[in-house]
């Protein structure tokens, strides 16, 4: 696993790396940190990402070299895709007749590459790119580490998220003392919003609902012009719903430009979202997750909450 994929990695010299699309901090920080351990380890690389780099992650490290594309060209070697169960879910063209390597942390992963190593144990991807740039002996810089804490504290929900433990906090250590400064990082994400998201989370605040312990919202494509709201503005907006006391599972419905829903599913921990999201052919992890429904809104709704109703246990 982790040794097959440096094994890969030492016998080729140019590297593409991606994510999937609508990128999140786990997304951005892996894929940053694991371009700067190649580089350090004297090979080539680049991030492509089908969507950019949100707002509130540019100020990371190397952001600024981001590619943003709909295709990869170039005379890559391989690709190294983190964070996906699917080429599918990076958007990107051009990678199907690549040598792939995926690196991913979640349960729902699939191995569809030809190197896969899928770890549900390590609470981000970010970890995992720590794993190997240790175990690659790859000088590490207080820019790897920043980017792989940010990862970190994102994919964690600043260490407040199920399956954190004693493990997070000495990998943050590790990231810490190697030059992550938390306070800056924290700055940079979580008081770093536009004026548009904030509108936009008074309109999905007005549209909350709650029934026992499901508590749901949404935002259509008029609210969110209306706001003059992005697409990356919508994430973190199912936290808030899930911020109430009564509330154990939280769903946000997005609507999308051709009238489809994009759904975040959150869980305090009783109920696994994650099963719910594959069983409308969507994925994540047992607290965070996520799919997609057709509309109309009353109808994807009743569809999640359906399955909300029954609410599969986490085991
Ligand atoms: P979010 O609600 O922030 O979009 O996603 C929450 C988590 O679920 C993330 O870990 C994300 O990667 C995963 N996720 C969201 N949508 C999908 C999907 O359509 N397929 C899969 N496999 N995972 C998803």
């Amino acid at each position: 696993m982790l040794q097959d994929v440096l094994h890969q990695i030492e016998q080729r010299d140019r590297f593409v790396l991606t994510s999937h699309a609508r990128p999140d901090g786990d997304a951005i920080g892996s894929a940053l940190a694991c371009c700067q351990v190649l580089r350090a380890m004297g090979k080539q690389a680049d991030v492509v990402l089908h969507d950019g780099v949100p707002r509130i992650y540019r100020t990371l490290p190397f952001a600024d070299q981001v590619l943003q594309a709909n295709r990869v060209g170039g005379n890559y070697d391989a690709a190294i895709i983190l964070e996906c169960d699917s080429i599918h879910r990076t958007r990107l063209e051009g990678l199907e007749d690549r040598f792939l390597i995926s690196i991913d942390h979640h349960l729902s992963g699939r191995p569809f590459a030809h190197v896969n190593w899928i770890d549900p144990h390590a609470v981000a991807t970010g970890e995992m790119v720590f794993r190997l740039a240790r175990e690659a002996g790859a000088p590490f810089s207080p820019e790897i580490a920043t980017c792989l804490y940010t990862a970190l504290m994102t994919d964690t929900g600043s260490f407040m998220f199920q399956g954190t433990n004693e493990h997070t906090f000495a990998l943050a250590r590790e990231l810490v003392l190697a030059g992550a400064d938390p306070s800056h990082c924290a700055r940079s994400i979580y008081f770093a919003h536009s004026v548009a998201k904030m509108r936009l989370l008074g309109e999905a605040l007005r549209n909350l609902n709650t029934e026992a312990h499901i508590g749901w919202t949404w935002v259509t494509q008029e609210q969110m012009e209306r706001c003059g709201a992005k697409e990356e503005d919508c994430e973190g907006l199912v936290n808030y719903v899930l911020s109430i006391g009564e509330v154990e599972v939280a769903a946000l419905f997005r609507e999308l430009p051709e009238g489809r829903f994009r759904v975040s599913l959150r869980s305090k921990g009783k109920l696994d979202v994650a099963k719910v999201a594959e069983s409308f052919g969507g994925g994540g992890h047992e607290c965070a997750s996520g799919c997609s429904l057709e509309g109309p809104l009353p109808e994807a709704v009743r569809h999640v909450l359906e399955s909300l109703r029954r609410g599969p246990s986490v085991q």
